[in-house]
C-alpha cells in the first residue's frame, strides 16, 4: 500500500505552523508496515485542493487528509472531496449528538455552521473525535482508501491511533492489532532513563518499547501487536509494570496527559485551589495550568511580581528580606508563596523566582531557579534548579519543574 499524506491548511504555507501532523502520521504508518510515498501541503483554496487531491489518485492508494474539518468558510476538505468522487455529505446522528450535548455542556448555542461539522461522506465509516466536533472519516472508492482527519493534533492523533490504525488493518486484511501506551516522564534525562531501562529495551519485542524526548517530557512508547485489543493490553501489563519499578517515580502521566491536565486532576479530584506568585516567568505558570478547561474551580488568581518593587508593594515581602538574601533565594520563593497564598485565600500558594539569563541576577548564575509550594499550614517546601538552556527555555522549564512538583 503506497500512502499519501494531504496536509490542508493555508497557515502551514505560511510558515505559521509545522507540518507534525504528516510527521506523527508517517511514524505511525511504519511502524504498522505502510510506506509513505509523498507529503503533500496545500492551502484552503478548492481549486488546487482539487489538482492535489487528482495527483494524489494517480500515484496512491492511500489518501489521507488532515485539516479543514471545521466550522468555518476556508475549511472545505470534505466538501471538495464529495464534489470531486459525485458524493452526497448526510448528516451523523451520533456526530450532531456529540457536538449537541458539548454545546448544551458549555452553555452556548450552537450554529448552523456547526450543523455543518456533522456532516460527511455518505457510505463512509464515521471516526469518532473525543477531543473536538469535527468527526472524521474512512472510506475505500475505485480501489482507493482516503482517510478524513481534523487538523489540531490532539484531536487528530488519538483518532488516528484509536481508528484509522484499526481500520487499516483491517483492509490490509492483517488480523493483528496494535496497541500503543506512552510513558510520561520528568526530572530524568533520555541518556539516563535509557540506561536505567536498558535491560527492558535490549530484550523487548512485544512489546517494543520506544525512547522519544520532546520539548515537554521525555517517553516511553510501549507498542504491542495481537489477536485483540485485549491481548495486546495484556502484553503491555508486565512490562509497564516493570518499567514502573525501576523509574516510576518520574513517571507523571500517560497517553494525552500532558503536566498541565495532570495538575488540574489533582488540584480538582483532592479540592484544592491554588494561586501563583510569578517573577521570572511573568505569568507563564498560570497561562499553562489556564490551558485546561474548568480550571477556574481551582485556580484562584495570582500576581506577576517581576522586580522587587512589585514583591515589596503587591506582596508585602520585606525589603530587609530580600537585600539579605537576595530574589533568588529560597526565603524569597517561600515568602512569596506564602503572601499568595494568603492574598487569594487559596490552599497552595506556588512562587517562581530565579535568574533567567543572560546575565547573572543577585549574584546567583543564569540558570538558578526557586520554586516554593505553600500548602495549608505546612512549612513551605521549596525546589532549587540549575538549568543550563537559553533565557526562554529556562522560563518555559521552570513552569514544566512547578507542575511537576506539584503533581509528585
Ligand atoms: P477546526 O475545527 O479546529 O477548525 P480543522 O479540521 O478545520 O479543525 P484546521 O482549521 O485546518 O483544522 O486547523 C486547525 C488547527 O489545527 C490549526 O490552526 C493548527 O493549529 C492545527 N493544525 C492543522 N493542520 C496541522 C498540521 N498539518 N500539523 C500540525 N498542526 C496542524
Ligand atoms: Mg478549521
Amino acid at each position: 500500500m503506497k500512502a499519501e499524506i494531504i496536509a490542508v491548511g493555508s497557515e502551514l504555507l505560511l510558515g505559521q505552523i509545522t507540518n507534525t501532523n504528516a510527521q506523527f502520521i508517517s511514524a505511525r504508518l511504519a511502524e504498522v508496515g505502510i510506506d509513505v510515498y509523498y507529503h503533500t501541503v496545500v492551502g484552503d483554496n478548492p481549486l488546487r485542493l482539487e489538482k492535489t487531491i487528482e495527483i494524489a489518485q494517480s500515484r496512491a492508494d492511500l489518501i489521507i487528509f488532515t485539516g479543514g474539518l471545521g466550522p468555518t468558510k476556508d475549511d472545505l476538505t470534505k466538501e471538495t472531496i464529495a464534489n470531486m468522487l459525485h458524493s452526497e455529505l448526510e448528516s451523523d446522528e451520533i456526530a450532531l449528538r456529540f457536538i449537541e450535548n458539548y454545546f448544551k455542556r458549555s452553555g452556548r448555542s450552537m450554529t448552523e455552521n456547526n450543523k455543518k461539522q456533522a456532516l460527511v461522506l455518505s457510505g463512509s465509516e464515521v471516526l469518532e473525535n473525543r477531543f473536538g466536533m469535527a468527526p472524521g472519516m474512512a472510506f475505500e472508492r475505485d480501489g482507493q482508501h482516503y482517510i478524513l482527519l481534523p487538523g489540531p493534533p490532539h484531536e487528530m492523533r488519538p483518532m488516528f491511533e484509536n481508528m484509522a490504525i484499526p481500520y487499516l488493518l483491517n483492509k490490509l486484511g492483517k488480523k493483528e492489532v496494535i496497541v500503543s501506551r506512552v510513558l510520561k516522564f520528568y526530572g530524568i534525562g533520555e541518556a539516563e532513563l535509557e540506561f536505567r531501562v536498558q535491560s527492558i529495551l535490549a530484550e523487548q519485542r512485544n512489546p517494543t518499547v520506544a525512547p522519544l524526548a520532546s520539548s515537554e517530557a521525555v517517553t516511553l512508547r510501549l507498542t504491542s501487536k495481537a489477536h485483540s485489543v485485549e491481548e495486546a493490553h495484556r502484553l503491555i501489563e508486565p512490562v509497564e509494570k516493570q518499567i514502573r519499578m525501576l523509574v516510576g517515580k518520574f513517571i507523571y502521566g500517560i497517553d494525552e496527559e500532558t503536566l498541565a491536565t495532570k495538575a488540574a486532576d489533582l488540584l480538582k479530584t483532592k479540592d484544592l485551589t491554588i494561586a501563583a506568585a510569578e517573577s521570572l516567568t511573568a505569568g507563564q505558570f498560570m497561562a499553562e495550568l489556564a490551558s485546561v478547561p474548568g480550571i477556574s474551580s481551582s485556580l484562584n488568581g495570582g500576581v506577576v511580581v517581576y522586580n522587587e518593587k512589585a514583591k515589596v508593594e503587591q506582596l508585602n515581602i520585606s525589603k530587609e528580606l530580600l537585600d539579605q538574601f537576595g530574589v533568588v533565594s529560597a526565603e524569597c520563593a517561600i515568602a512569596l508563596a506564602t503572601q499568595v497564598k494568603k492574598k487569594y485565600s487559596s490552599t497552595i500558594g506556588i512562587s517562581l523566582t530565579g535568574a533567567a539569563g543572560p546575565d547573572p541576577h543577585d549574584g546567583e548564575p543564569m540558570g538558578t531557579v526557586w520554586i516554593g509550594i505553600a500548602i495549608g499550614d505546612n512549612p513551605v517546601k521549596t525546589f532549587k534548579l540549575q538549568l543550563s538552556g537559553s533565557r526562554n527555555a529556562n522560563r518555559k522549564r521552570a513552569v514544566n519543574f512547578a507542575l511537576y512538583y506539584l503533581i509528585i
